[in-house]
Protein backbone atom coordinates (compact mmCIF):
# COMPACT_ATOMS: atom_id res chain seq x y z
CA UNK A 1 0.00 0.00 0.00
CA UNK A 2 1.00 3.88 -0.48
CA UNK A 3 3.02 5.41 2.30
CA UNK A 4 1.15 7.88 4.78
CA UNK A 5 3.01 11.29 4.37
CA UNK A 6 3.59 13.20 7.32
CA UNK A 7 4.36 16.71 7.19
CA UNK A 8 6.90 18.61 9.86
CA UNK A 9 9.15 16.39 12.10
CA UNK A 10 8.52 18.39 14.75
CA UNK A 11 7.20 16.72 18.23
CA UNK A 12 3.95 15.56 16.54
CA UNK A 13 5.03 14.47 13.37
CA UNK A 14 8.23 12.38 14.89
CA UNK A 15 5.34 10.81 16.99
CA UNK A 16 3.02 10.68 14.54
CA UNK A 17 5.57 9.14 11.87
CA UNK A 18 6.49 6.52 14.85
CA UNK A 19 3.54 5.40 15.60
CA UNK A 20 2.63 4.45 11.53
CA UNK A 21 5.69 2.83 11.30
CA UNK A 22 5.55 0.46 14.47
CA UNK A 23 2.01 -0.06 12.97
CA UNK A 24 3.73 -1.43 10.33
CA UNK A 25 2.76 1.14 7.48
CA UNK A 26 5.18 2.95 5.31
CA UNK A 27 5.63 6.94 6.01
CA UNK A 28 7.49 9.55 4.08
CA UNK A 29 8.39 12.31 6.63
CA UNK A 30 8.68 16.12 5.38
CA UNK A 31 10.48 18.36 7.19
CA UNK A 32 11.71 21.32 5.99
CA UNK A 33 14.76 22.30 7.84
CA UNK A 34 17.90 22.58 7.17
CA UNK A 35 16.51 23.65 3.73
CA UNK A 36 13.84 26.48 5.42
CA UNK A 37 14.01 27.14 9.15
CA UNK A 38 11.93 28.92 11.16
CA UNK A 39 11.78 31.93 13.61
CA UNK A 40 12.70 29.68 16.27
CA UNK A 41 14.26 26.48 15.65
CA UNK A 42 18.30 26.30 15.58
CA UNK A 43 19.26 23.19 14.31
CA UNK A 44 18.13 20.22 11.68
CA UNK A 45 17.17 17.48 14.68
CA UNK A 46 14.03 16.01 14.17
CA UNK A 47 11.42 17.34 17.83
CA UNK A 48 14.23 19.96 18.15
CA UNK A 49 12.82 21.80 21.82
CA UNK A 50 12.67 25.37 21.01
CA UNK A 51 12.69 27.24 24.26
CA UNK A 52 12.64 25.45 27.63
CA UNK A 53 13.85 21.54 28.19
CA UNK A 54 11.10 20.37 30.37
CA UNK A 55 8.27 18.45 29.66
CA UNK A 56 6.54 19.74 33.14
CA UNK A 57 5.71 17.14 35.85
CA UNK A 58 6.34 13.67 36.03
CA UNK A 59 3.85 12.81 38.85
CA UNK A 60 1.51 10.34 37.49
CA UNK A 61 -0.76 10.50 40.31
CA UNK A 62 -1.18 14.06 40.89
CA UNK A 63 -0.59 15.73 37.60
CA UNK A 64 -2.56 15.82 34.69
CA UNK A 65 0.92 16.18 32.28
CA UNK A 66 2.62 13.20 34.53
CA UNK A 67 -0.57 10.87 33.71
CA UNK A 68 0.01 11.99 29.96
CA UNK A 69 3.63 10.84 30.16
CA UNK A 70 2.56 7.01 31.69
CA UNK A 71 -0.65 6.82 29.10
CA UNK A 72 1.99 7.78 26.59
CA UNK A 73 4.71 5.25 27.70
CA UNK A 74 2.07 2.69 27.87
CA UNK A 75 1.14 3.73 23.91
CA UNK A 76 4.79 3.18 23.04
CA UNK A 77 5.67 6.71 22.03
CA UNK A 78 9.14 7.46 20.85
CA UNK A 79 9.58 10.75 22.01
CA UNK A 80 8.67 9.33 26.02
CA UNK A 81 11.07 6.68 24.95
CA UNK A 82 13.83 9.64 23.97
CA UNK A 83 12.99 11.88 27.05
CA UNK A 84 13.40 9.01 29.55
CA UNK A 85 16.78 8.14 28.28
CA UNK A 86 18.19 11.68 28.30
CA UNK A 87 16.76 12.88 31.25
CA UNK A 88 18.53 15.35 33.59
CA UNK A 89 17.37 16.28 37.30
CA UNK A 90 15.07 18.79 38.06
CA UNK A 91 13.42 17.76 40.85
CA UNK A 92 9.95 15.98 39.67
CA UNK A 93 10.17 17.00 36.56
CA UNK A 94 10.67 15.58 33.25
CA UNK A 95 13.58 17.39 32.16
CA UNK A 96 15.99 16.48 29.37
CA UNK A 97 18.83 17.11 27.39
CA UNK A 98 17.89 18.83 24.31
CA UNK A 99 20.93 17.40 21.99
CA UNK A 100 20.45 14.18 23.07
CA UNK A 101 16.83 14.22 22.84
CA UNK A 102 16.55 15.13 19.91
CA UNK A 103 19.48 12.71 18.29
CA UNK A 104 17.13 9.82 20.32
CA UNK A 105 14.47 10.69 17.65
CA UNK A 106 15.79 11.63 14.59
CA UNK A 107 18.24 8.06 14.95
CA UNK A 108 14.97 5.85 15.98
CA UNK A 109 13.36 7.01 12.71
CA UNK A 110 16.38 7.35 10.65
CA UNK A 111 16.87 3.68 11.25
CA UNK A 112 13.21 2.58 10.84
CA UNK A 113 13.12 0.44 7.72
CA UNK A 114 9.63 1.51 7.38
CA UNK A 115 10.56 5.39 7.47
CA UNK A 116 11.74 7.68 4.27
CA UNK A 117 12.59 11.00 5.86
CA UNK A 118 13.01 13.97 2.92
CA UNK A 119 14.21 16.88 3.61
CA UNK A 120 12.43 19.41 1.62
CA UNK A 121 9.25 22.17 2.05
CA UNK A 122 5.74 21.00 1.68
CA UNK A 123 4.87 24.59 -0.38
CA UNK A 124 1.31 24.24 -0.66
CA UNK A 125 -1.70 21.72 -0.48
CA UNK A 126 -0.11 18.23 -1.00
CA UNK A 127 -0.01 16.54 -4.30
CA UNK A 128 -3.98 15.11 -4.78
CA UNK A 129 -2.02 11.58 -5.35
CA UNK A 130 -1.52 11.85 -1.05
CA UNK A 131 -4.25 10.06 -0.07
CA UNK A 132 -3.37 9.92 3.64
CA UNK A 133 -1.48 12.57 5.47
CA UNK A 134 -0.67 13.93 8.70
CA UNK A 135 0.11 17.79 8.78
CA UNK A 136 1.97 18.69 11.47
CA UNK A 137 3.82 21.76 11.31
CA UNK A 138 3.67 23.42 14.51
CA UNK A 139 2.69 26.95 15.50
CA UNK A 140 5.32 28.27 12.68
CA UNK A 141 4.17 26.60 10.06
CA UNK A 142 5.71 28.17 6.87
CA UNK A 143 3.89 30.83 4.99
CA UNK A 144 3.00 29.14 1.82
CA UNK A 145 1.34 26.06 3.52
CA UNK A 146 -0.41 28.34 6.06
CA UNK A 147 -1.94 30.27 3.48
CA UNK A 148 -3.05 26.85 1.17
CA UNK A 149 -4.74 25.34 4.47
CA UNK A 150 -6.37 29.04 5.26
CA UNK A 151 -8.14 29.02 1.72
CA UNK A 152 -9.42 25.30 2.24
CA UNK A 153 -10.56 26.09 5.98
CA UNK A 154 -11.91 29.57 5.03
CA UNK A 155 -10.16 33.00 5.91
CA UNK A 156 -10.67 33.51 9.60
CA UNK A 157 -10.29 29.83 10.91
CA UNK A 158 -6.42 29.83 11.42
CA UNK A 159 -5.34 32.26 13.84
CA UNK A 160 -1.82 33.89 12.85
CA UNK A 161 -1.96 35.35 16.63
CA UNK A 162 -2.33 33.91 20.10
CA UNK A 163 -3.42 36.36 22.38
CA UNK A 164 -4.72 34.25 25.17
CA UNK A 165 -6.33 35.10 28.71
CA UNK A 166 -5.55 33.34 32.01
CA UNK A 167 -7.95 30.31 33.14
CA UNK A 168 -9.25 29.41 36.13
CA UNK A 169 -10.47 26.39 37.91
CA UNK A 170 -13.52 27.26 38.61
CA UNK A 171 -13.77 25.39 42.37
CA UNK A 172 -11.04 27.56 42.98
CA UNK A 173 -13.17 30.58 43.05
CA UNK A 174 -14.15 32.20 46.08
CA UNK A 175 -18.53 32.31 45.62
CA UNK A 176 -18.76 34.14 48.61
CA UNK A 177 -17.34 37.22 47.26
CA UNK A 178 -17.43 36.62 43.32
CA UNK A 179 -21.13 36.13 42.09
CA UNK A 180 -22.77 35.07 38.93
CA UNK A 181 -24.66 37.42 37.02
CA UNK A 182 -24.09 38.43 32.83
CA UNK A 183 -24.01 42.14 32.31
CA UNK A 184 -27.61 43.60 32.45
CA UNK A 185 -28.64 40.49 33.08
CA UNK A 186 -28.54 40.29 29.15
CA UNK A 187 -29.77 36.55 28.22
CA UNK A 188 -27.74 35.11 24.88
CA UNK A 189 -28.08 32.35 22.88
CA UNK A 190 -28.03 29.34 25.02
CA UNK A 191 -27.33 31.75 28.63
CA UNK A 192 -29.16 32.30 31.55
CA UNK A 193 -28.69 35.95 32.40
CA UNK A 194 -26.06 35.06 34.98
CA UNK A 195 -23.34 33.15 32.64
CA UNK A 196 -20.56 35.61 34.03
CA UNK A 197 -18.34 35.27 36.93
CA UNK A 198 -18.10 38.67 38.71
CA UNK A 199 -15.58 39.96 41.11
CA UNK A 200 -15.79 43.16 42.35
CA UNK A 201 -12.72 45.81 43.61
CA UNK A 202 -12.92 49.64 45.45
CA UNK A 203 -11.22 51.70 44.28
CA UNK A 204 -7.94 51.59 45.94
CA UNK A 205 -8.23 47.48 44.92
CA UNK A 206 -7.97 49.04 41.40
CA UNK A 207 -5.66 51.56 41.61
CA UNK A 208 -3.32 49.20 43.36
CA UNK A 209 -4.30 47.00 40.59
CA UNK A 210 -3.54 49.05 37.91
CA UNK A 211 -0.37 50.20 39.47
CA UNK A 212 1.01 46.33 39.62
CA UNK A 213 0.36 45.99 35.72
CA UNK A 214 1.91 48.88 35.00
CA UNK A 215 5.31 48.12 37.16
CA UNK A 216 5.11 44.15 36.92
CA UNK A 217 7.74 42.61 34.50
CA UNK A 218 6.61 41.18 31.27
CA UNK A 219 7.54 38.90 28.66
CA UNK A 220 10.43 41.05 26.24
CA UNK A 221 9.23 40.63 22.82
CA UNK A 222 11.36 38.31 20.63
CA UNK A 223 13.02 40.15 17.50
CA UNK A 224 10.70 38.35 14.86
CA UNK A 225 7.72 39.21 17.08
CA UNK A 226 8.39 43.02 16.82
CA UNK A 227 7.04 43.77 14.02
CA UNK A 228 3.98 42.07 15.09
CA UNK A 229 0.88 44.61 15.46
CA UNK A 230 -1.58 44.30 18.15
CA UNK A 231 -5.31 43.29 17.24
CA UNK A 232 -7.40 46.07 18.96
CA UNK A 233 -9.70 43.77 20.06
CA UNK A 234 -6.62 41.65 22.06
CA UNK A 235 -4.42 44.64 23.38
CA UNK A 236 -2.49 43.38 26.71
CA UNK A 237 -4.40 44.46 29.53
CA UNK A 238 -0.93 45.70 30.72
CA UNK A 239 -0.68 47.73 27.13
CA UNK A 240 -4.71 49.27 28.22
CA UNK A 241 -3.10 50.09 32.00
CA UNK A 242 -0.15 52.19 30.52
CA UNK A 243 -2.47 54.44 28.43
CA UNK A 244 -3.97 55.79 31.75
CA UNK A 245 -5.53 54.47 35.41
CA UNK A 246 -9.02 54.89 34.18
CA UNK A 247 -8.78 53.08 30.60
CA UNK A 248 -9.45 49.61 32.22
CA UNK A 249 -12.42 51.05 34.13
CA UNK A 250 -14.10 51.69 30.75
CA UNK A 251 -12.43 48.83 29.07
CA UNK A 252 -12.96 45.29 30.04
CA UNK A 253 -13.16 46.18 34.07
CA UNK A 254 -15.86 48.29 34.02
CA UNK A 255 -18.42 48.25 36.95
CA UNK A 256 -21.70 48.98 34.63
CA UNK A 257 -24.64 46.49 34.56
CA UNK A 258 -23.45 44.69 37.26
CA UNK A 259 -24.85 44.32 41.20
CA UNK A 260 -22.77 42.88 43.39
CA UNK A 261 -25.54 39.91 44.89
CA UNK A 262 -23.23 39.75 48.36
CA UNK A 263 -23.71 43.61 48.65
CA UNK A 264 -26.42 44.85 46.67
CA UNK A 265 -25.91 48.36 47.82
CA UNK A 266 -21.91 48.75 47.24
CA UNK A 267 -21.21 50.10 44.02
CA UNK A 268 -17.85 48.13 42.72
CA UNK A 269 -15.71 50.42 41.21
CA UNK A 270 -14.46 47.76 38.78
CA UNK A 271 -15.16 44.46 38.00
CA UNK A 272 -13.38 41.42 36.51
CA UNK A 273 -15.38 38.89 34.91
CA UNK A 274 -14.38 35.37 34.24
CA UNK A 275 -16.45 33.22 31.22
CA UNK A 276 -17.17 29.88 31.39
CA UNK A 277 -14.25 28.34 29.36
CA UNK A 278 -15.42 24.88 28.90
CA UNK A 279 -18.48 22.56 28.19
CA UNK A 280 -18.06 20.59 31.88
CA UNK A 281 -17.74 24.30 33.70
CA UNK A 282 -15.16 23.49 35.55
CA UNK A 283 -12.82 26.18 34.10
CA UNK A 284 -13.60 29.87 33.67
CA UNK A 285 -11.46 32.62 31.73
CA UNK A 286 -10.25 36.15 32.53
CA UNK A 287 -12.57 37.89 30.12
CA UNK A 288 -9.75 40.56 28.32
CA UNK A 289 -7.67 39.64 30.53
CA UNK A 290 -4.50 38.67 27.98
CA UNK A 291 -1.16 39.30 28.96
CA UNK A 292 2.37 39.36 28.81
CA UNK A 293 3.24 39.69 32.22
CA UNK A 294 5.68 37.40 33.53
CA UNK A 295 4.22 33.93 34.71
CA UNK A 296 4.93 34.38 38.11
CA UNK A 297 3.75 38.00 38.25
CA UNK A 298 0.38 37.29 37.05
CA UNK A 299 0.01 34.52 39.31
CA UNK A 300 0.86 36.96 42.03
CA UNK A 301 -1.22 40.35 40.82
CA UNK A 302 -4.53 38.10 39.79
CA UNK A 303 -4.50 36.76 43.45
CA UNK A 304 -4.80 40.11 44.76
CA UNK A 305 -8.22 40.36 43.22
CA UNK A 306 -11.39 40.03 45.06
CA UNK A 307 -12.52 36.61 44.75
CA UNK A 308 -9.51 35.33 43.44
CA UNK A 309 -7.13 35.02 46.90
CA UNK A 310 -6.65 31.57 45.93
CA UNK A 311 -7.50 30.80 42.06
CA UNK A 312 -5.07 28.12 40.30
CA UNK A 313 -4.98 28.65 36.97
CA UNK A 314 -5.16 25.64 34.14
CA UNK A 315 -3.21 28.00 31.96
CA UNK A 316 -1.31 31.53 32.52
CA UNK A 317 -2.07 34.58 29.80
CA UNK A 318 0.50 34.95 27.15
CA UNK A 319 0.91 36.51 23.80
CA UNK A 320 2.98 34.75 20.92
CA UNK A 321 2.41 34.30 16.99
CA UNK A 322 0.68 30.65 16.95
CA UNK A 323 -0.80 29.21 13.57
CA UNK A 324 -3.52 26.90 14.55
CA UNK A 325 -7.19 25.64 13.45
CA UNK A 326 -10.15 26.26 15.07
CA UNK A 327 -10.41 22.46 15.29
CA UNK A 328 -13.50 21.21 17.16
CA UNK A 329 -15.06 23.19 14.31
CA UNK A 330 -12.72 21.94 11.72
CA UNK A 331 -11.57 18.15 12.43
CA UNK A 332 -13.61 14.90 13.37
CA UNK A 333 -13.57 12.95 16.07
CA UNK A 334 -9.99 11.12 14.51
CA UNK A 335 -8.45 14.69 13.66
CA UNK A 336 -9.49 14.60 10.00
CA UNK A 337 -10.06 17.82 8.02
CA UNK A 338 -13.90 17.43 7.72
CA UNK A 339 -13.55 19.73 4.20
CA UNK A 340 -10.36 16.99 3.15
CA UNK A 341 -10.30 14.00 4.77
CA UNK A 342 -7.20 12.94 3.19
CA UNK A 343 -5.80 15.71 5.28
CA UNK A 344 -5.38 14.54 9.42
CA UNK A 345 -3.36 17.60 11.42
CA UNK A 346 -1.33 16.76 14.89
CA UNK A 347 0.14 18.90 17.18
CA UNK A 348 -0.01 22.78 18.52
CA UNK A 349 -1.76 23.04 14.81
CA UNK A 350 -5.05 21.63 16.27
CA UNK A 351 -5.02 23.77 19.54
CA UNK A 352 -3.23 22.13 22.10
CA UNK A 353 -0.22 23.85 23.70
CA UNK A 354 2.98 22.19 24.71
CA UNK A 355 5.47 19.75 23.70
CA UNK A 356 4.25 16.61 25.09
CA UNK A 357 0.50 17.52 24.66
CA UNK A 358 1.71 18.03 20.27
CA UNK A 359 2.94 14.66 20.83
CA UNK A 360 -0.01 13.34 22.21
CA UNK A 361 -1.68 14.60 19.48
CA UNK A 362 0.70 13.11 17.21
CA UNK A 363 0.60 10.15 18.61
CA UNK A 364 -3.21 9.67 18.45
CA UNK A 365 -3.20 11.10 14.61
CA UNK A 366 -0.76 8.45 13.61
CA UNK A 367 -2.76 5.46 15.49
CA UNK A 368 -5.51 6.44 13.37
CA UNK A 369 -4.24 7.37 10.06
CA UNK A 370 -2.79 3.30 10.70
CA UNK A 371 -5.97 2.11 11.93
CA UNK A 372 -7.50 3.55 7.97
CA UNK A 373 -4.60 2.41 6.43
CA UNK A 374 -4.80 -1.43 7.87
CA UNK A 375 -8.87 -1.54 7.15
CA UNK A 376 -9.10 -1.83 10.87
CA UNK A 377 -10.64 1.13 13.12
CA UNK A 378 -9.13 2.64 15.83
CA UNK A 379 -11.36 3.37 18.89
CA UNK A 380 -10.66 7.12 20.80
CA UNK A 381 -9.11 6.58 24.15
CA UNK A 382 -12.14 6.97 26.92
CA UNK A 383 -13.03 10.74 27.82
CA UNK A 384 -11.95 9.66 31.47
CA UNK A 385 -8.13 9.72 30.38
CA UNK A 386 -5.78 12.10 30.08
CA UNK A 387 -5.22 11.47 26.17
CA UNK A 388 -9.35 11.33 25.70
CA UNK A 389 -9.65 14.51 27.92
CA UNK A 390 -6.95 16.19 25.07
CA UNK A 391 -8.21 14.76 21.87
CA UNK A 392 -11.58 15.80 23.00
CA UNK A 393 -10.42 19.33 23.80
CA UNK A 394 -9.22 19.18 20.12
CA UNK A 395 -11.74 18.05 18.63
CA UNK A 396 -14.97 19.65 20.25
CA UNK A 397 -15.36 18.96 24.09
CA UNK A 398 -14.14 22.36 24.92
CA UNK A 399 -16.81 24.81 23.26
CA UNK A 400 -17.88 27.68 24.93
CA UNK A 401 -21.39 28.07 25.94
CA UNK A 402 -21.48 32.10 26.37
CA UNK A 403 -23.07 31.34 22.68
CA UNK A 404 -19.48 31.99 21.02
CA UNK A 405 -18.98 28.41 19.80
CA UNK A 406 -15.81 27.69 18.42
CA UNK A 407 -14.69 31.20 18.01
CA UNK A 408 -13.16 30.96 21.43
CA UNK A 409 -11.20 28.47 20.90
CA UNK A 410 -7.83 28.07 22.14
CA UNK A 411 -4.59 26.31 22.51
CA UNK A 412 -4.64 24.95 26.22
CA UNK A 413 -2.12 22.50 28.29
CA UNK A 414 -3.80 19.22 29.67
CA UNK A 415 -5.16 19.63 33.03
CA UNK A 416 -7.99 18.14 34.73
CA UNK A 417 -10.59 20.67 34.46
CA UNK A 418 -10.82 19.23 30.77
CA UNK A 419 -11.59 16.00 32.33
CA UNK A 420 -15.54 15.03 33.20
CA UNK A 421 -15.94 15.21 36.86
CA UNK A 422 -15.74 12.46 39.30
CA UNK A 423 -19.38 11.42 40.44
CA UNK A 424 -20.27 10.80 44.52
CA UNK A 425 -18.17 11.77 47.32
CA UNK A 426 -14.41 12.03 47.78
CA UNK A 427 -12.73 9.30 48.77
CA UNK A 428 -8.76 9.04 50.00
CA UNK A 429 -6.78 5.71 48.66
CA UNK A 430 -7.35 4.16 52.40
CA UNK A 431 -11.13 5.02 51.98
CA UNK A 432 -11.60 8.14 54.59
CA UNK A 433 -13.36 11.33 53.38
CA UNK A 434 -10.14 14.11 52.92
CA UNK A 435 -10.43 17.22 54.61
CA UNK A 436 -8.19 21.10 53.86
CA UNK A 437 -5.85 20.24 51.54
CA UNK A 438 -5.65 16.71 51.15
CA UNK A 439 -9.09 17.02 49.29
CA UNK A 440 -7.52 18.80 46.39
CA UNK A 441 -5.44 15.55 46.41
CA UNK A 442 -7.75 13.01 46.81
CA UNK A 443 -9.40 14.47 43.70
CA UNK A 444 -6.86 14.37 41.57
CA UNK A 445 -6.02 11.11 43.13
CA UNK A 446 -9.21 9.66 41.96
CA UNK A 447 -8.96 11.48 38.51
CA UNK A 448 -5.75 9.47 37.65
CA UNK A 449 -7.09 6.66 39.57
CA UNK A 450 -10.22 6.04 37.17
CA UNK A 451 -7.74 7.53 33.78
CA UNK A 452 -5.53 4.15 34.45
CA UNK A 453 -8.71 1.68 34.73
CA UNK A 454 -10.23 3.64 31.76
CA UNK A 455 -6.62 3.30 29.62
CA UNK A 456 -6.17 -0.23 30.51
CA UNK A 457 -10.06 -1.30 29.69
CA UNK A 458 -9.24 0.53 26.64
CA UNK A 459 -5.67 -1.29 25.46
CA UNK A 460 -7.65 -4.56 26.17
CA UNK A 461 -10.05 -3.61 23.48
CA UNK A 462 -12.97 -3.07 25.99
CA UNK A 463 -14.18 0.19 25.45
CA UNK A 464 -16.38 0.95 28.07
CA UNK A 465 -15.31 3.46 30.66
CA UNK A 466 -15.17 2.10 34.30
CA UNK A 467 -17.75 4.13 35.75
CA UNK A 468 -20.39 2.30 33.18
CA UNK A 469 -19.00 -1.05 33.15
CA UNK A 470 -19.17 -1.02 37.09
CA UNK A 471 -23.30 -0.01 37.06
P1 LIG B 1 7.03 21.75 15.94
O1 LIG B 1 7.75 21.03 17.00
O2 LIG B 1 7.33 23.21 15.72
O3 LIG B 1 7.27 20.95 14.59
C1 LIG B 1 6.84 21.44 13.36
C2 LIG B 1 7.86 21.05 12.31
O4 LIG B 1 7.33 21.30 11.02
C3 LIG B 1 9.15 21.84 12.41
O5 LIG B 1 10.22 20.94 12.46
C4 LIG B 1 9.16 22.69 11.14
O6 LIG B 1 10.47 22.88 10.64
C5 LIG B 1 8.33 21.85 10.19
N1 LIG B 1 7.63 22.57 9.13
C6 LIG B 1 6.92 23.72 9.21
N2 LIG B 1 6.35 24.02 8.02
C7 LIG B 1 6.71 23.03 7.15
C8 LIG B 1 6.44 22.77 5.77
N3 LIG B 1 5.67 23.56 5.05
N4 LIG B 1 6.98 21.65 5.20
C9 LIG B 1 7.79 20.81 5.93
N5 LIG B 1 8.07 21.02 7.23
C10 LIG B 1 7.54 22.11 7.84
N6 LIG B 1 6.00 24.29 24.53
C11 LIG B 1 6.51 23.79 25.69
O7 LIG B 1 6.03 22.77 26.20
N7 LIG B 1 7.55 24.41 26.31
C12 LIG B 1 8.14 25.51 25.80
O8 LIG B 1 9.07 26.03 26.39
C13 LIG B 1 7.63 26.05 24.57
N8 LIG B 1 8.18 27.15 24.03
C14 LIG B 1 7.74 27.62 22.83
C15 LIG B 1 8.37 28.73 22.25
C16 LIG B 1 7.95 29.23 21.02
C17 LIG B 1 8.65 30.41 20.40
C18 LIG B 1 6.85 28.61 20.37
C19 LIG B 1 6.37 29.12 19.03
C20 LIG B 1 6.20 27.51 20.95
C21 LIG B 1 6.63 27.02 22.18
N9 LIG B 1 6.02 25.92 22.80
C22 LIG B 1 6.53 25.40 23.96
C23 LIG B 1 4.77 25.36 22.26
C24 LIG B 1 4.84 24.01 21.51
O9 LIG B 1 4.79 23.00 22.43
C25 LIG B 1 6.00 23.78 20.64
O10 LIG B 1 5.95 24.75 19.64
C26 LIG B 1 6.01 22.37 20.01
O11 LIG B 1 7.23 22.20 19.40
C27 LIG B 1 4.88 22.11 19.05
O12 LIG B 1 5.02 20.83 18.46
P2 LIG B 1 4.61 20.56 16.95
O13 LIG B 1 5.07 19.22 16.59
O14 LIG B 1 3.19 20.89 16.77
O15 LIG B 1 5.44 21.65 16.13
Amino acid sequence: PAPVHVIGGGLAGSEAAWQLAQAGVRVVLHEMRPQRSTEAHQTDSLAELVCSNSFRSDDAEQNAVGLLHQEMRALGSLIMRSADANQVPAGGALAVDRDGFAAAVSAALEEHPLVEIRREEVAGLPPAEWDSVIVATGPLTSDPLAEAIAKLTGEGELAFFDAIAPIVHAETIDMSVAWRQSRYDKVGPGGTGADYLNCPMTREQYEAFVAGLVAGEKVSFKQWEASTPYFDGCLPIEVMAERGPETLRHGPMKPMGLTNAHKPDEKPYAVVQLRQDNALGTLFNMVGFQTKLRHAEQVRLFRTIPGLERAEFARLGGLHRNTYLNSPKLLDRSLRLKAEPRLRFAGQMTGCEGYVESAAIGLLAGRFAAGDRLGGCVAAPPATTALGALLGHVTGGHLSVEGEGPKSYQPMNVNFGLFPPIEGPLRAPDGSRPRGAAKAQAKKRMFTDRARVDLARWLSGDTTPAAEAAE
